[in-house]
């Protein structure tokens, strides 16, 4: 069981991040979701957009990094 609101470790909390944005692309949300948007997201955005692993997944799902201007170099390269 993951508890998302604590910080259990690097790679729980990646792990975590990802289920969460799969969820997301899988169902197009999650029972955090709101109408102005959504907490666990951006959540798991930060905390992918910090792990270079973490990084194709937000690529593949067409997520802007945030900080990222989508003219970084980062947007040629095919994952
Ligand atoms: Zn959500």
């Amino acid at each position: 069981m993951t508890r998302l609101d604590e910080a259990a470790g690097p790679v729980d909390r990646f792990d975590a991040a990802r289920l969460t944005l799969q969820a997301h692309r899988n169902t197009g949300g999650c029972l955090h979701c709101r109408p102005e948007g959504c907490e666990q997201l951006r959540w798991a955005v930060e905390e992918l957009s910090q792990h270079p692993g973490g990084r194709p997944l937000l690529a593949q799902a067409r997520i802007p990094l945030s900080g990222t201007h989508p003219c970084s170099s980062e947007e040629g390269r095919s994952w």
